[in-house]
């Protein structure tokens, strides 16, 4: 009889499959995790009439065969998926790659959760922490001020001013003690990004997760702009880790993404027992759930079809990006550049210590730099103007990770709603220039770069 023990145990089974599966993929290198994942031949053919790619479940919902397996995939006893706003099989597959790939060189076991974008997966990773609590009446956070503009909207905006919580910028995010200086006995989280968007800041991961855990905290990176081709943080300590999956993860731009990786039993001051032990599956059960920012399941789709040559990506894109840099240090119109692999970086060191090619001892430095362009003294963005709008073949916009090279001016657009005083806190500059380097060849890149100094009167 197909009763509620019958589906349990079936559950069971499929449990053990995919720790087998699991187990299988913890043995392979990087780049052979990040194409096939947990989709085998028995996936494929006991779920998927043979298909060699993960399919795209465009379904609403799935059903069941009678009342008992309901009862027991609606109580969460069995592996189900349901109803898409809940899971679904082809954002599982995104999900659980992406588990792998932040964990990769590790025994760390983690779980992760797939959001309509990256702001959702902020918003969702840290909501859980922000929960009222009587003995914690006053929670504050800590976050690095050197983030994404829309994080800082998130934070700033709409956490601080409508919600009213206490929101701590560090703004040397490389200064151990401008974060522990912020921190009391109501901090819920750290957070900071690395390498950050734009001004391609970073901090020491493991010195900062130390400090999150001695005060019982957990530390959330936003690790974006290096993507675990380069730099895993779950690795270093952090607990959860934010990839907006719209940039190099799905680096052909026809998707937005967002991921949250979160480690197995995390620490925090609030928050049930369940939620520490498997914070991405306890809030994709819930919270999650509940509030609806699912990614559908065509995103995941995309998204997992990029990924899979994310590291030999990253690899061109960083030996492109080194190039240009070093052709824009040296150039007569170029005040700075901002890149973690130059040496005149502030944070060289700490970089080649943190970013390095997946599965080699080569230091790479992702595909991310931030330009100042020497400007006239009557004007604070006339040359970096006159440069940007002679650019020919680099795009201008606000996007970043193509396997097109793009170019922000980020005063005007990423950082345009925070004002002169958010641009200041987060060293926006009005000549600053966001260059992400894409696939091309590094010359043509250079031919372009050069087009636009030569507009400069
Ligand atoms: C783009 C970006 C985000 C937001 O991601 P979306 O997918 O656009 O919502 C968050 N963090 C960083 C570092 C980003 O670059």
């Amino acid at each position: 009889m197909k009763d509620l023990q019958y589906w349990v145990e079936k559950g069971q089974e499929m449990m053990a499959d995919r720790e087998r599966r699991i187990k299988r993929a913890r043995h392979w290198k990087f780049d052979t995790v990040a194409t096939h994942g947990l989709y085998d031949l028995s996936q494929a053919q006991n779920c998927h009439s043979g298909s060699i790619m993960e399919p795209v479940y465009l379904s609403s919902a799935q059903a069941y065969q009678n009342s008992a397996e309901m009862e027991a995939a609606l109580s969460y006893q069995i592996p189900t998926w349901a109803y898409t706003r809940i899971a679904n099989p082809s954002n599982f597959y995104l999900e659980e790659t992406m588990a792998l790939l932040e964990t990769y060189g590790s025994d760390i076991e983690a779980s992760a959760l797939s959001t309509a974008s990256g702001m959702a997966a902020i918003r969702t990773a840290t909501d859980p922490f922000l929960i009222k609590n009587t003995e914690l009446p006053n929670p504050n956070i800590v976050v690095s001020a050197k983030v994404y503009g829309g994080t800082f909207q998130q934070f700033w905006v709409r956490r601080h001013k409508e919600e009213g919580l206490d929101v701590r910028w560090v703004t040397n995010p490389m200064d151990i003690n401008d974060w522990s200086s912020k921190i009391d006995a109501e901090t819920r989280f750290l957070y900071g990004e690395f390498p950050s968007n734009p001004s391609v800041a970073i901090f020491d991961i493991e010195k900062i997760a130390e400090l999150a855990h001695s005060n019982n905290i957990p530390l959330l990176v936003d690790s974006t702009c290096a993507s675990p081709a380069l730099t895993r943080p779950l690795v270093h300590g952090a607990d959860i880790v934010i990839q907006s999956a719209s940039k190099v993860l799905a680096a052909s731009g026809t998707t937005i993404v967002g991921v949250l990786i979160a480690r197995k039993n995390i620490v925090s001051k609030v928050g049930s027992d369940e939620m520490k032990a498997d914070f991405a599956n306890w809030t994709k059960l819930w919270p999650f759930r509940d509030n609806g920012p699912a990614l559908h399941p065509m995103g995941a789709f995309l998204a997992l079809n990029d990924i899979r040559s994310l590291r030999s990506r990253i690899k061109q894109m960083s030996d492109t990006a080194m190039k240009v840099a070093h052709f824009l240090e040296h150039h007569p119109m170029v005040d700075k550049v901002y890149y973690p692999g130059l040496k005149s970086y502030e944070a060289h060191e700490l970089a080649c210590r943190y970013m390095k090619l997946v599965d080699t001892d080569q230091n790479m430095f992702s595909y991310m730099m931030s330009v100042e362009i020497k400007e006239r003294q009557d004007g604070d963005s006339i040359n970096t103007r006159a440069f940007y709008d002679g650019l020919e073949m680099i795009w201008r916009a606000t996007d970043l990770g193509r396997v097109k090279t793009v170019a922000t001016l980020n005063a005007i657009s990423t950082h345009q709603q925070q004002g002169k005083q958010g641009r200041l806190l987060a060293a926006i500059k009005p000549n600053a220039i966001r260059i992400s380097v894409g696939i091309e060849d590094p010359d043509d890149i250079i031919v372009d770069l050069e087009k636009g100094f030569s507009r400069i009167t």
